[in-house]
């Protein structure tokens, strides 16, 4: 067997999966990429094939398996389509850590075959742990595998923690650079546009993601995300506007002593750390320099106006499927929203209404998941054609 770790990313096409190749590429030594996977991008798809040779391709859109087939031909690589190939690729005995780089409820189906194969996760894709975390953390313990953070602001806290996994934690704190609509009012957000919302002012990255930024659902996600990857309370997290994006999260510990992780904002980074933890490799990543930044600033988050903070916080306090019914509301209202169907304000008004209406399952199995997911995404549908 050979001495290199095997990866498989899920959503190679996006920007954590596209930045997370440019993680692999810098470390032949270190990486054997195995298994890259995308929903409708063949073309981007193939070129990674040929580039980086992994042993199998999965093309999620079935309408796009005899391009990529054909593109692929006269290689060794397998090419497989369609969703359950996603959960199975994950298995592969070659396969060592499974980066979930997939946006949205569909990475957790992936997720779970990936933890009961054993494998461990590096966990980009936060759906997956606001729709079912108590489900997934216990799996995890279940089959020994570990859940590293890719998230920033996670992987921050993690690394905080490394040392300190015996000591307890008192409180820790999400910072959220507070996106393009930072102090805007109800008013002015009613005429925000689609272009607006989607220029965040320190990060690169996927639409929905980006758009989840801009209406603070990202941050609420984000809260639940925390909840479960750290094991604490509601009232443990709190959230905290810092515009810069220098300090990634801070954790208090019993003490009061509190820890930072700070750095340019950069997803390699912390991409890196999750792959290759508890090693921190050499990189030529550009510097942080107090001098360009003499003033780091914080200030509330500002809940009334962006509401959907208060919901997740919320849907957790509800327990049951609720986090998954409000996940589900907010991937229908943001995908609307990109197809310029709802206003931005719209967004937390149909995912409010739709956590009311849909009826939480209490003590979940993966099947309550996915009927509160397609209840869920009924409703809001509904609420949008309204
Ligand atoms: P993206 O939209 O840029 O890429 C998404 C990837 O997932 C693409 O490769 C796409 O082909 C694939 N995909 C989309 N729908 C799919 C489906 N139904 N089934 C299978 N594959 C599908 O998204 P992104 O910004 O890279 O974000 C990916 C995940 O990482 C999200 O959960 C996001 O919240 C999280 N995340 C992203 C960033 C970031 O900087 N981009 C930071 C923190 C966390
Ligand atoms: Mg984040």
């Amino acid at each position: 067997m050979s001495e290199k770790k095997g990866i498989a990313i899920l959503g190679s096409t996006g920007s954590i999966g596209t930045q997370a190749l440019e993680v692999i590429e810098a470390y032949p030594d270190l990486f054997d990429l195995q298994v890259i996977t995308a929903q409708s991008n063949a073309d981007l798809l193939i070129q990674q094939a040929l580039k980086f040779q992994p042993n199998v391709v999965v093309i999620g859109d079935e309408s796009k398996y005899e391009a990529v087939k054909q593109a692929l031909i006269d290689t060794d690589i397998s090419v497989y389509t369609g969703a359950e190939s996603l959960a199975q690729v994950v298995e592969f005995h070659e396969v060592h850590t499974v980066l979930t780089a997939l946006v949205g409820y569909a990475g957790l189906k992936p997720t779970i075959a990936a933890i009961r194969a054993s494998k461990t996760i590096a966990l980009a894709n936060k759906e997956t742990l606001v729709v079912a975390g108590e489900l997934i953390t216990k799996l995890a313990k279940e089959y020994g595998v570990n859940i590293y953070p890719v998230d920033s602001e996670h992987s921050a806290i993690f690394q905080c923690l490394v040392g300190e996994f015996h000591n307890k934690i008192e409180k820790i704190y999400l910072t959220a650079s507070g996106g393009p609509f930072r102090g805007f009012t109800t008013e002015q957000l009613e005429k925000v546009t689609l272009q607006q919302a989607l220029k965040h002012p320190n990060w690169s990255m996927g639409a929905k993601i980006t758009i989840d930024s801009a209406s603070l659902m990202n941050k609420g996600l984000e809260v639940i995300e925390a909840k479960w990857l750290f094991n604490l309370k509601p009232e443990q997290i709190d959230v905290i506007v810092h515009p810069q994006s220098i300090i990634h999260s801070l954790v208090q510990f019993e003490d009061g002593s509190m820890k930072a992780q700070m750095g340019l904002p950069d997803m390699k980074l912390p991409i890196q750390f999750a792959l290759t933890y508890p090693d921190r490799l050499k990189t030529d990543f550009p510097r942080f320099n107090f001098l360009d930044y003499p003033q780091l600033t914080f200030e509330q988050p500002d809940r009334k106006t962006f509401r959907n903070l208060d919901l997740a916080y919320q849907a957790m306090e509800m327990e049951g499927t609720a986090a998954c019914i409000l996940n589900a509301a907010n991937e229908v209202t943001v995908d609307a929203f990109l197809k310029e169907q709802i206003s931005f304000l719209d967004i937390a008004k149909i995912n409010e209404e739709t956590l009311k209406q849909c009826p939480s399952i209490m003590k979940p199995e993966y099947e309550d998941f996915v009927q509160s997911d397609a209840e869920a995404r009924k409703i809001a549908l509904s609420l949008i054609q309204k």
